[in-house]
């Protein structure tokens, strides 16, 4: 066993480990960063980004097939392998990760690659060399796609994300297991690009964790879209006969040539070593106070802390550690505003509470609503204005507690509905304030005064 001494060791690099590597290795620390896979994590190679390159593609034909309605007539060819050689080239430059080590080894991040291991206090271990962090360690280890318990399924050669990003050739027809933002996002990707889809959610509606409404409105506009829909279903078996899989359910059997299966995350926590730093590997979350501390010595950030496995919360965790590390004053964690997009068209964003939350917290609970189709901007765009504006109010204190906005730029709308909650812009301002005519934001002044 070699001995290392250093300031700090980065565990897994994902965007929030990698964002406080930087930030505390350009501070003057000395930083190691251990990565098992592609340094950046599952966002650029498997995640956020070949994912939003498909939708940004599939979106471009399902606008071109509006113009029919709209602008005379254009004729759509899908063809995949524009958007295999972008992801290949453009998004993950054929999964190599050199631009992410480039970034960081220029900042002074030691790079190690392999499995790491907590061991005691301050300690991590890869293979046979040691690593004494005199400030600390980062937990930043993220998730893996989870396994489901379906009879058969394990024997199958079935996609997960990591398989769908590297797909050169489409599939006739492709079932998605799974109706949460990854299912959908995907789901709609292929059904655009001329995959038969059908989508199997054991909850009984698409996206469960937002609004009703929100989910109530992707169902119309994807079975709009030829996409069959299947919520409630129980899956019993799954069988694949070498030319295709055959997925037995308690509603009959469904015969496709591809399989995704995008239905949840799990921890990477197994073998971690947790339990050498008396944290409980099976608790299903790391625990972090509002600094990200999670014990002496050690700090967490990502998926793994469990509020929001989102890019943008592992960013912001990787700050609030870079500046506890180098002991400086600054903004403590707060969840209160979380926003998360599920790019689908319509985009359905949302921000901090839904109505059943904020009720179940007690809350005094108002309710505003806006339906975007109705709006000026929706009128003028028609085909393809599905959306709508929720808001969740907190009656007391005349302030929003959460908010949706589903539409054709549902997140980026959502950005002024985050600042709203984010930073308790009491309602009489909000609805005093000027809204661009005719922007699909301005449909907020609607959602607003329905509140007061
Ligand atoms: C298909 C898909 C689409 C998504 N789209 C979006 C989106 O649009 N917007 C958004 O905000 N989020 C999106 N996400 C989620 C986003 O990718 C994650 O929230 C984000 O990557 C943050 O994860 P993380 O920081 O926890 O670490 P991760 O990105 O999971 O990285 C963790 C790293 O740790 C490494 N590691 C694990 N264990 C060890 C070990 N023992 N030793 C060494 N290394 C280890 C892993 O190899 C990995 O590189 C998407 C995810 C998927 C799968």
């Amino acid at each position: 066993m070699t001995r290392h001494d250093v300031d700090v060791v980065v565990l897994g690099l994902g965007p929030g480990g990698e964002y406080a590597a930087q930030k505390l290795a350009q501070a003057g620390l000395d930083v190691v960063g251990v990565e098992r896979d592609l340094v950046g994590g599952e966002c650029p190679f498997y995640g956020c980004i070949p994912s939003k390159m498909m939708i940004r593609a599939a979106n471009s034909l399902g606008e071109a097939r509006r113009v029919g309605r709209l602008a005379g007539s254009a004729e759509v060819s899908p063809d995949w392998g524009a958007v295999a050689t972008r992801i290949d080239k453009q998004a993950t430059n054929h999964w190599r990760d050199d631009a992410h080590v480039e970034r960081l080894e220029q900042a002074g991040v030691r790079i190690v690659r392999g499995e790491g291991r907590l061991d005691g206090t301050g300690v991590v271990r890869v293979g046979d060399d040691e690593y004494v962090a005199a400030r600390g360690v980062v937990l930043n280890v993220g998730t893996s796609p989870a396994t489901l318990p379906i009879d058969g399924l394990a024997e199958t050669p079935y996609w997960t994300n990591r398989e769908i990003v590297k797909v050169a050739e489409l599939p006739q027809s492709l079932a998605v297991i799974g109706g949460g933002p990854i299912g959908c996002e995907l789901a709609q990707v292929f059904a655009r690009f001329g995959s038969r889809v059908t989508m199997l959610e054991v909850a009984d509606r698409l996206l469960a964790p937002e609004e009703p409404e929100s989910s109530a409105l992707i169902e119309r506009v994807f079975s709009d879209e030829g996409i069959r829909i299947e919520t409630g279903i129980t899956i019993e078996r799954v069988d694949h006969d070498g030319a295709g899989f055959t997925i037995t359910t308690d509603r009959g059997e469904i015969e496709v040539a591809q399989l995704l299966v995008a239905a949840g995350r799990r921890l990477n926590l197994q073998g971690l070593g947790l339990d050498t730093v008396g944290v409980d590997p099976e608790a299903g979350l790391v625990e972090t106070d509002e600094r990200m501390r999670v014990g002496e010595r050690l700090w967490a950030v990502g998926d793994i802390t469990g509020h929001g496995p989102y890019t943008h919360v592992s960013m912001y965790q990787g700050e609030i550690v870079a500046r506890d590390v180098l002991g400086q004053d600054g903004f403590t964690a707060d969840y209160r505003a979380v926003s998360r997009v599920t790019f689908t068209d319509p985009e359905v964003g949302s921000v901090g509470m839904s109505e059943q939350q904020a009720r179940d917290a007690g809350i005094d609970v108002r309710v505003g609503h806006a339906d975007l189709a109705e709006s000026s901007r929706g009128w003028i765009h028609q085909q393809g204005a599905d959306g709508l504006l929720k808001l969740v109010a907190d009656a007391e204190r005349g302030v929003l507690v959460g908010a949706s906005s589903v539409g054709p730029s549902g997140g980026e709308v959502l950005g002024l509905l985050a600042l709203a909650v984010h930073a308790e812009v009491p309602l009489e301002r909000l609805a005093s304030m000027h809204y661009a005519y005719p922007t699909f934001h301005r449909a907020v002044d609607v959602a607003v005064t329905s509140l007061l």
